[in-house]
């Protein structure tokens, strides 16, 4: 649905800020590609275009693609961002653009629903999900679009119902543009690990979209011409098992209807390795890639961070059981632990090795607002706000041995012989496993075959000719060749190079150690 009872128009610009620099964005992946600019359409924003008035002329510019230029400010009558803690600045710096031609600046979003106090210039504040602060906050914009005296705090009390959320506006997006397509079918998680916010954001008990408006977005993300695989965001896909059970069947028809075009990603907790009935229909749905958040392999540390959960299997026989219906694992890990030791990395890097697993986004601990962690290291004084470190946590371990112990893991997990081999292990046992889908008119079609071209020539060029470890990337390019595996090739190329492109300039210090970190590198997007 969308908002309802307004007459007076409002030219709206909805700005999404850029990135800084991180392993999970793919950055260094894009210039292999056919033209991708940004990691995946954003939800939250998108969906508030969509939601607009339906005569309410909106744009929609992603920073990561473009800046917003002066004559979208011009154009514009108020502007709405969004984003992340790790967006703040460049978000703010949207907001000094934006006053510069007097506009009402309003900011909602997952960082601002944890911490309002991170955004005392923007006009108004949207705290908190879709809901009655999102009405209120259009009923003063058509009444009156200029600047507030005063910042305006709108807080959510009544959300929407997700099944009468509209599908977000992808056709503002130019979708091509992103290395994955995004989804989101459910809201929160059950379970409460001390470092996660999710449940104290979203909520325990997950809120969910109805199969058809999935399959609905789906057919629209199709229409934008997404290609390659879509991402459901949700935060844990299985945090309401009946749901997904309910979900799959319609996954697997679309897939059906549309010819198996797009891969499905997810991420979940670990122990759905116990429900091979709902993995045997993931296989169906074509789902290809689960993000698990393994966090560690130390019991110890799995407990004291109330992930038990997580060991409800073996962690190594989990992974396995996934690969064993085609879906490779990708995993969060957390050094910086309480429970982490001097030998920790050394165990870890064990680990890699053992599960096999090519992509793991290794990151130190971070304590978000809103978390019980951050409530412990509160009470415990041991909040660092010195944003020139890496973690705003005061490790138990000294902090240089924890961030060189990171730069290490980064180091040894990602060099190039070990990551095409962790490959390599993923095409014979993970990949074979994978459901024989047919081959469509649309794959066999001239757009998507010089896509695939465009993409062989940069690998070829960029790794196999001009690359440093061009010896390993010929020995599995050839492999794959000889199977007539074009498409494993080029997926795996596109990843292996940014992990390890990012890993180098990780482990000799010219990246983030995690994923939240207050420490800012990339400059904000400039004013024009
Ligand atoms: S299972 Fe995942 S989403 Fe749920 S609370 Fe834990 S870390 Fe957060």
């Amino acid at each position: 649905m969308r908002a309802e009872g307004i007459e007076t128009v409002r030219r709206i610009l909805c700005v999404f800020p850029r990135y800084t620099s991180s392993f999970g964005t793919f950055e260094y992946s894009y210039p292999l590609t056919d033209g991708v600019q940004a990691f995946m359409p954003p939800q939250g924003i998108l969906l508030i275009a969509a939601y607009l008035p339906e005569n309410w002329p909106v744009r929609f510019v992603d920073e990561n693609i473009r800046p917003a230029s002066t004559e979208d400010f011009e154009w514009a009558e108020a502007v709405f961002v969004s984003g992340m803690h790790i967006q703040r600045q460049q978000m703010n710096d949207i907001c000094r653009r934006a006053h510069a031609f007097d506009l009402a600046v309003a900011i909602g979003g997952p960082s601002v629903s944890a911490c309002p106090d991170y955004y005392p210039s923007f006009d108004y504040l949207h705290v908190g999900e879709l809901g009655d602060a999102t009405d209120e906050l259009l009923a003063r914009l058509a009444r009156d679009p200029s600047r507030p005296e005063q910042q305006v705090v709108l807080k959510t009390a009544d959300r929407l119902d997700m099944t009468r959320f509209p599908i977000p506006a992808y056709e503002l997006a130019e979708v091509k543009r992103y290395f994955l397509g995004s989804i989101q079918y459910s809201s929160g998680c059950p379970y409460q690990c001390e470092f996660c916010d999710i449940p104290g954001l979203y909520g325990r008990n997950p809120r969910l979209k109805s199969p058809q408006q999935i399959t609905a977005e789906l057919d629209k993300l199709l229409e934008c011409g997404v290609t390659g695989s879509v991402y459901f965001v949700d935060d844990n896909f299985i945090g309401n098992r009946k749901a997904a059970v309910d979900l799959l069947p319609h996954l697997i028809e679309w897939q059906k209807r549309t010819g198996y075009v797009i891969r499905l990603a997810c991420e979940a907790t670990l122990n759905i390795a116990k429900r091979p009935e709902i993995l045997a229909k993931m296989r169906e749905a074509f789902f290809v890639t689960i993000f698990c958040g393994i966090e560690t392999p130390d019991p110890d540390a799995l407990k004291a961070m109330q992930k038990d959960h997580n060991m409800m299997v073996p962690i190594l026989e989990g992974v396995h059981t996934i690969n064993s219906y085609g879906m490779e694992v990708v995993s969060g890990i957390i050094m910086g632990l309480d429970t982490d030791k001097p030998e920790t990395a050394e165990a870890l890097l064990a680990f890699v090795d053992e599960s096999r697993i090519p992509l793991l986004t290794i990151n130190l601990l971070q304590a978000l607002p809103k978390t019980p962690l951050w409530d412990r290291l509160e009470r415990e004084n041991r909040l660092n706000h010195d944003e020139t470190r890496d973690s705003n946590v005061d490790f138990l371990l000294p902090y240089d041995e924890v961030v060189s112990a990171w730069r290490k893991c980064m180091e040894v997990a990602y060099q190039p012989e070990k990551l095409y081999a962790r490959y390599q292990y993923q095409v014979d046992y993970t990949y074979a496993n994978r459901l024989k889908v047919p081959v469509t008119a649309e794959q066999k079609s001239w757009a998507n075959i010089k896509r695939g071209l465009i993409m062989l020539g940069n690998i070829f060029w960029k790794v196999g000719v001009l690359g440093d470890y061009r010896k390993v990337f010929w020995k599995f390019a050839l492999s794959r060749l000889r199977h007539g595996d074009i498409e494993g090739l080029i997926s795996s190329a596109l990843i292996a190079h940014h992990l390890i492109m990012f890993a180098r300039a990780a482990s000799v210090g010219q990246q983030n150690a995690s994923n939240y970190s207050l420490r800012l590198r990339e400059a904000s997007v400039p004013a024009e």
